[in-house]
């Protein structure tokens, strides 16, 4: 288990070890979050805006 701070209410987000960028994950709060994996591996949380993203065909 992996647990990350949301950014909206600074409270804990529980998420499996297993857990992918671009997983979307809704906390307690209420509030979407989109999981993030930056250059050093880390796990994070972003608000997620509700549009799908264009990464290219
Ligand atoms: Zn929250």
């Amino acid at each position: 288990m992996v647990s990350v701070k949301c950014p909206v209410c600074g409270g804990e987000v529980q998420l499996p070890d297993d857990v992918i960028a671009g997983e979307i994950v809704e906390h307690d709060c209420g509030v979407t979050l989109e999981v993030i994996v930056d250059d050093n591996n880390t796990v994070k949380v972003k608000p997620f805006e509700g549009v799908s993203e264009d990464w290219g065909e």
